[in-house]
C-alpha cells in the first residue's frame, strides 16, 4: 500500500506577483501574454476567477470578462526559482517526487520516517513551511495512489488539505462522477452518459469484460479506477540539468598547457553525447571543471558563449588560474535546456 501525496499551489504565477508586489492583491489579477499580442492568460487569482476567467482563455476573451482585469507578463525565471525551493523542502521528506510542472507534483512518501510514518503530518508540514518561508499557499491531497491524490488536493483548493484513508477509497470513489477520473475527457464522459454511467459506482454494475468491449484497453482501466485502484509509481524526474565529460589523471597535469592539450578529445567526447540526446533538450552555456590535485575544486561558465574549442580555451584558462596548482581532473560540459518546459512558455504568445 502506497503514500501518495500529490501538492498543487494555488493559482502559482498569480501568487508569486501578489506576493513580490502587495498592491496587485485583492484585485483581479492574470498573468500571461497581452490582449493586442494575441496572448492566453496562463494562471490568474481567485479574484478574477470570480468573474470567469480562467487559464488558456484568450486575453482578449479574459478582459471582456472583467475590463478591470490586470494581466502582468509572466517571469518564469522567478517561478522556476519558486518552484526549485518548494522541491528542496519536499526534498526534505522522500527523493521519490514527481513534477507535473512547475507547481504541482506527485510524492511518494510510504517509507518516509517523519511524523512516524504519517503522510498526514508531512502534508500539513510541507503546507506549513511553504507558506512560511515562500509565502505562498499550496493545497495537497493524500490517498494510498496518484489519481486520488490528485482529486483530494482539488477538494479543499484553495489552501487546503484532503485526506482519503485507504478504508475511505471504496466509499469516496464510488460516489465520484465518471468525469473526475484520470483519462476521462468529454468525449468518453458522453459516452458514458449514454450508457446510463453517471459515478464509479454505476461503473461497477459492469464487468471488466463488458467495459473492455465499448471503450478497449481502457475499459479495463476505468474498471480499476472505479474501484480505487491504480497502480501507476511516482516516477522521479530525470530530466538533465547538463551534460559533461570528465576525466582523472593517472599523473596530475603539472601546467595551464598541459591542461589544454587534453581538452579537444574531452571536446569530442562531449560533442558525441550530445548527439545522442532528444530533441527536448537544447544545449545551452558551456562549462569546465577543473580539481586540483589537493581536491579543491573550481567550474566556470560562460552565457552566451560558443561551443567551439577556443571557448573553452578561454574557460579553462580562467578556471585554471583561480588555483594555479597542478590538476587531477578536468571536465567539459554544457548546461541544458529542458524545452518540456519551455512549451507552456511558448503557448502564451501562440
Ligand atoms: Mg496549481
Amino acid at each position: 500500500m502506497r503514500k501518495i501525496i500529490h501538492i498543487d499551489c494555488d493559482c502559482f504565477y498569480a501568487a508569486i506577483e501578489m506576493r513580490d508586489d502587495p498592491s496587485l492583491a485583492n484585485r483581479p489579477l492574470a498573468v500571461g501574454g497581452a490582449a493586442e499580442r494575441r496572448g492566453v492568460i496562463a494562471t490568474c487569482n481567485y479574484e478574477a476567477r470570480a468573474y470567469g476567467v480562467r487559464s488558456a482563455m484568450s486575453s482578449y476573451q479574459a478582459l471582456k470578462l472583467c475590463p478591470d482585469l490586470l494581466i502582468v507578463k509572466p517571469r518564469f525565471e522567478v517561478y522556476r526559482g519558486v518552484s526549485r525551493e518548494i522541491h528542496g523542502i519536499f526534498r526534505q521528506f522522500t527523493d521519490l517526487i514527481e513534477p507535473l510542472s512547475l507547481d504541482e507534483a506527485y510524492l511518494d512518501v510510504t517509507e518516509a520516517p517523519h511524523f512516524a510514518g504519517s503522510a498526514t503530518r508531512i502534508a500539513q508540514e510541507i503546507r506549513r513551511r511553504v507558506a512560511q518561508e515562500l509565502h505562498i499557499t499550496v493545497s495537497a491531497g493524500v490517498a494510498p495512489n496518484k489519481f486520488l491524490a490528485k482529486i483530494a488536493s482539488d477538494w479543499r483548493k484553495p489552501d487546503g488539505l484532503f485526506v482519503i484513508t485507504p478504508d475511505q477509497v471504496e466509499d469516496f470513489v464510488a460516489a465520484l462522477p465518471v468525469g473526475k477520473l484520470h483519462g476521462v475527457g468529454k468525449v468518453t464522459a458522453d459516452k458514458l452518459a449514454r450508457l446510463g454511467i453517471r459515478t464509479c459506482l454505476d461503473v461497477r454494475d459492469w464487468s471488466k469484460l463488458a467495459l473492455a468491449r465499448e471503450f478497449g484497453s481502457f475499459g479495463e482501466r476505468l474498471w480499476g479506477l472505479a474501484w480505487g485502484i491504480d497502480e501507476r509509481a511516482v516516477k522521479v524526474d530525470s530530466r538533465r540539468q547538463s551534460l559533461s565529460v570528465e576525466h582523472t589523471f593517472e599523473q596530475d597535469l603539472p601546467d595551464l598547457q598541459s591542461c589544454l592539450d587534453k581538452l579537444p578529445a574531452l571536446l569530442e567526447e562531449m560533442n558525441a553525447r550530445l548527439q545522442r540526446l532528444d530533441s527536448s533538450y537544447r544545449p545551452d552555456k558551456p562549462f569546465v571543471k577543473v580539481k586540483f590535485h589537493d581536491f579543491t575544486q573550481t567550474t566556470l561558465e560562460q552565457a552566451g558563449a560558443n561551443r567551439d574549442l577556443e571557448s573553452y580555451r578561454q574557460l579553462l584558462a580562467g578556471a585554471h588560474a583561480r588555483g594555479n596548482k597542478p590538476v587531477r581532473l578536468l571536465g567539459v560540459g554544457v548546461r541544458l535546456l529542458d524545452l518540456r518546459g519551455r512549451q507552456e512558455q511558448l503557448e502564451l504568445f501562440a
